[in-house]
Parts: C-alpha cells; structure tokens; sequence
C-alpha cells in the first residue's frame, strides 16, 4: 500500500517506518521534527536500504497537505503526530490542544478531500484515567486526568464521529501502553529531550552515567513490591502492530479502538533488575514520594488486538532491556551526533 505516515520521523513511527518497508509498503513520511531530528532519516536509509521520502510538513498547515495529498494517491494514512509530554501538557495546554486536535482536523480535513479514507492512529492507555480494575479491555470507561490525555480522548472521538458520518471511512485507534526498546540495531531508538520523564529512558540515562540515580516514585503502592506496574511493550512488537492494522482496515468498520500491550504488568524494581543484568550495570535508585497522578497497576487486556489484527507481542522483557542498552550505548546523545 501507499501509506502516507505523520510524525514517522518520531520514536514509535521511525520503527513502524521500517516494518512497513521490509512488508513492501511504500512510505512518505510527513513530520515537522519539532520532537525529532532529520538524522533520523539517515539512520532509516541505512536500515531499509533506500532513502525515505520525508518531508517538513507540520499536519496543521492545510495548504501543505493538500499538495502532499495532490502529488500521490495514498491508500490509507497512520498518523503519530503529537506532542505527548504529560507534564509539559500541563503547562502549555493550549499548544496541546492546537497542535494535537487542530492538527488531527485538519488531517482529517485534507484525507476527505482527497478522498483518503483509512486511518490507523496512535492513541494511548491515557484515554482510561484512572483505571477502575486491571486488566483493562477496550470497553473500560473513559476519562482524561491531563490535557495530554484529554487530547487522545477527543482525538479518538473526532474520528469516531467522522466515521459515523461517513460510514466508507475505515480507522483504528491503538491504545497503547508502555512502548520501550529500540530496534536491536541500535540505529533507531528514543531520543528524549532533557530529562527523560519515562521509566526505561531515565534507567537508561542512569546506567549511562548521564544521572546519579533513579527516583521510584512510591514504595507503598498495593502491588507485588510496593512500585508501580506498567504493560511494557517492545517498539518493534508495536511497529509490527501497525503493519498488521493497516493490512486490516479494509475489513474494518467504522472506528474501532484496539489495545496494544503484552497483557503482563511490569513493577519499577521488576524492570530495574532485569536492566541490571541486561547492561551489567548497577542501578543506583531511591525511594521517594508518589508522583502526583500515578497509579499502581496498568495493564491491557490485548485479547482483542490478538484475535482481529492476528498480532500478539513476541519480545520479552530482558529484549526490551537489551535494546533499549544498546540504542543508549551506541547513542549516548541520541541523533545529535550523526
Ligand atoms: P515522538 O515525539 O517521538 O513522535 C511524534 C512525531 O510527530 C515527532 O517526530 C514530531 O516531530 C512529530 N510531530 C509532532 N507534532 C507534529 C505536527 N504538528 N506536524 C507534524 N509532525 C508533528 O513520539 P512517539 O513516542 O513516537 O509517539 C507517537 C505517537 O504515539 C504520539 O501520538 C503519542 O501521543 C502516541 N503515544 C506514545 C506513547 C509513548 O510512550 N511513546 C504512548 C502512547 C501513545
Ligand atoms: N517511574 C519511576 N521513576 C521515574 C519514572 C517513572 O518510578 O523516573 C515509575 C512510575 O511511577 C510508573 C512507572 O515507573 O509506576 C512507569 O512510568 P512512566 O512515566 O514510564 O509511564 P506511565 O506512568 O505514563 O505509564
């Protein structure tokens, strides 16, 4: 297929990227790098065997997208690009709300016109708050404790409503959980600016020597050591993922909403250990406060995905360990060295 992908210079897309090339899918990448970096492209070239075609397109500037759209006859869209920092959405709501949902309008705006009418979206465990029990399946009520997540919610909504509308218009939303690792090439992999908000890119930055220690946030929680359990799932399990959703929209109807997770939670001290013997480096971490907002467990119920994609993680924890070294190994500044 033609697939036109949004943010596919970022983390999870940049992988998905590859899994599209090696099933023989044909690619143009439109992302305005304002969280990745053109090197990116380089290190894809080097891994697909050909330069992709990527351009500087924010998916917010409709004149842009609509000469993308007039120059190929894309057969499906898969649209990564948002912010997605937590904390920054809490200090800049409004930038979250214009570049994620005035961005995914806009998309949306230009896909119709074109008479694009297939959609696989990035969405995220977010869209259930606080969970009320675990594991989660798709049918889980909804709700947003942050403008992060209340973008997700009302993204996934929009699409929802457009396929209502138009019942020709075929999507699936991918909620998902904890994506981590890198692909063990150690070429691609996750480059956060600053100081890493997420678990495995702080572990990974420690075990570098980039910072003292890491802080587990809460020792107290009701789980099976007193941290915090999460469903991480292999980046390249979750690229595999999309191949199998756009392969499948055709037999879609409307919009359909899918968790990607490995369905096992994960404590903080369970992944810590498994990093140590991954890296063979010590950990130094400490115990403070709870972070205002977590929760103690997170985990999918993927059966769903599994049983309409025929997708199931294959990538265990100690690979998701081992990659996500090697990527920091190889790049202990991410891209800005290439
Ligand atoms: P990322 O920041 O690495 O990738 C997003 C890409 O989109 C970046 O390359 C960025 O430059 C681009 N982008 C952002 N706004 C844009 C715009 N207006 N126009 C064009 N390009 C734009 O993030 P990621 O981790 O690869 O996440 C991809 C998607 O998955 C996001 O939608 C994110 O919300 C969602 N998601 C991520 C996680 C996670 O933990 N990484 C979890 C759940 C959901
Ligand atoms: N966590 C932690 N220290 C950190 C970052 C995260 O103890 O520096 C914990 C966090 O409390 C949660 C788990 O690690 O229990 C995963 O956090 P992350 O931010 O990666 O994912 P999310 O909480 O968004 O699912």
């Amino acid at each position: 297929m033609h697939v036109l992908v949004c943010g596919g210079a970022g983390y999870i897309g940049s992988h998905t990227c590859v899994a599209l090339a090696e099933r023989g899918h044909r690619v143009v990448i439109a992302d305005n790098f304002s969280n990745s970096a053109p090197p990116v492209l380089e290190r894809l070239a080097r891994l697909t065997g050909q330069a992709p075609d990527a351009r500087r397109v924010d998916v917010r500037n409709a004149a842009a997208l609509a000469a993308l759209f007039a120059g190929h006859r894309f057969d499906a869209v898969i649209h990564f690009a948002a912010l997605k920092a937590v904390g920054e959405s809490c200090e800049r709501p409004l930038d979250y709300f214009d570049n994620n949902i005035s961005g995914t309008i806009t998309l949306l705006q230009a896909m119709r016109a074109a008479d694009v009418r297939r959609l696989v979206f990035s969405s995220s465990a977010t869209v259930y708050g606080e969970p009320q029990s675990v594991p989660i399946d798709e049918d889980a009520p909804l709700s947003s404790t942050n403008p992060y997540g209340r973008t997700k919610l009302v993204m996934e909504q929009l699409i929802g409503d457009v396929c209502t509308a138009d019942p020709g218009f075929q999507a699936i939303s991918l909620r998902y959980f904890n994506p981590v690792g890198a692909h063990p090439s150690g070429l691609i992999g996750e480059a956060p600016n600053g100081v890493p908000n997420n678990l495995m890119p702080y572990i990974c930055q420690v075990a570098a020597g980039k910072r003292e220690r890491l802080q587990i946030y809460g020792g107290d929680w009701p789980t099976v050591d007193g941290t915090g359990v999460r469903d991480y799932i292999h980046v390249m399990d979750l690229a595999q993922a999309h191949v199998h959703a756009l392969e499948k929209l055709d037999g879609v109807r409307g919009h359909l909403p899918l968790n990607l997770g490995a369905g096992r939670g994960i404590s903080v001290l369970e992944l810590l250990r498994a990093f140590e013997t991954a890296s063979g480096r010590e950990i130094p971490y400490r115990i403070v406060d709870r972070r205002v907002g977590d929760v103690a467990e997170v985990y999918a119920d993927p059966s769903r995905a599994e049983r309409l994609l025929g997708w199931r993680t294959q990538l265990d924890v100690d690979a998701m360990c081992r990659d996500a070294w090697r990527w920091q190994s190889m790049n202990p500044d991410g891209y800005a060295e290439t």
